[in-house]
């Protein structure tokens, strides 16, 4: 296991629902020196990539991104959820369902803070239909950004959202991708990689 999935066995809660609760150290309380080994291990698997922006979604991806982004030196952009219709042209939008919360929200990015020269890293907490994601990319493309890869804490390897993602041809990175959990035993079993 490596030190997330220890991470994950040691202080992750499996609720009802197939949701992996991980607040102790990751979307709640953070763990920082654990965001400072993802940054590591990100860099290490996106080297040469020309990575000089990093972007993510609030507001649980904010704080990873902002460790990895360090790893990088390079900026973060977050893109915020709004409600309002009343958007002006200066922004990229996209929709995006929440797996956790069951709503749609807008995202948006303002169009100053990416552009055609970007060469981005998606980073997020999860992964899981990939929704999120999805939002991301399209932001990056409306951009006419280049996404040259995505990196993910936990990836919820029994979902849709990595299978969908990789056939569309992205380098996605998860660092722990879980293939299965049961909140009744507290099972958690590991997609092993290289
Ligand atoms: P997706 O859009 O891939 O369906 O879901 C991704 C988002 O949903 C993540 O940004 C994360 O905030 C949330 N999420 C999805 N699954 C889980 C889970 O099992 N536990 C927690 N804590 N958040 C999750």
């Amino acid at each position: 296991m490596n030190f997330l999935e220890e991470r994950i066995v040691n202080d992750g809660l499996i609720k009802e629902g197939n949701v992996l609760k991980v607040d102790s150290f990751l979307n709640h309380q953070m763990d920082i020196n654990l965001f400072d080994m993802m940054g590591e291990e990100f860099l290490r698997r996106f080297e040469g990539k020309g990575i000089n922006k990093i972007l993510t979604i609030e507001a649980s991806g904010i704080g990873i991104a902002c460790v990895v982004a360090k790893h990088f030196n390079v900026p973060v952009v977050f893109a915020k959820k709004s409600k309002s219709i009343n958007i002006d042209g200066d922004m990229y939008i996209a929709e995006v369902e929440s797996f956790t919360h069951k709503t749609k929200n807008q995202v948006i990015v303002s169009k100053k803070f990416l552009g055609p020269d970007d060469h981005v890293l998606i980073i997020d907490d999860f992964l899981a239909n990939g929704c999120a994601l999805q939002g991301l990319i399209s932001i990056v493309n409306q951009a006419e950004g280049t996404v040259e890869g995505i990196g993910i804490a936990i990836e919820k390897g029994f979902q849709s959202g990595g299978q969908i993602i990789r056939n569309l041809g992205y380098q996605l990175e998860s660092l722990a991708i879980v293939e299965s959990m049961d909140c009744e035993t507290g099972n958690i079993v590991f997609r092993s990689q290289e």
